[in-house]
């Protein structure tokens, strides 16, 4: 019995004790980063907001705390989320209409 339990410990790998979501890579949590601001109305100073590398699972998550992603924050300085969610929000409304 609980050599099965140590077999499907195995199997997820790409999961961690901080039941955070994992990133491989410093550039796939960047682009997440930014889609997620894209994707979700964050209340100012809430909201993830930079990236760590994490010393129990060695890939990346999101973290609220610390100082702002610089590509998130070269983002936000140039209005880019703004513009992508109004994108986003144009496209929905096609969508719907159809
Ligand atoms: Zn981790």
């Amino acid at each position: 019995m609980h050599e099965i339990a140590f077999q499907i410990n195995n199997v997820l790998m790409t999961t961690c004790v901080t039941k955070k979501k994992v990133y491989q890579t410093m550039d796939v949590a960047e682009d997440a980063l930014i889609e997620s601001w894209i994707k979700f109305d964050y209340a100012p100073h809430h909201g993830p907001i930079a990236i760590y590398r994490c010393d129990d699972c060695g890939y990346y998550h999101f973290t609220s705390k610390g100082t702002m992603n610089e590509k998130l924050a070269k983002f936000q300085a140039e209005g880019k989320i703004k513009f992508q969610k109004q994108a986003n929000a144009w496209h929905d409304k096609i969508k719907k209409r159809k």
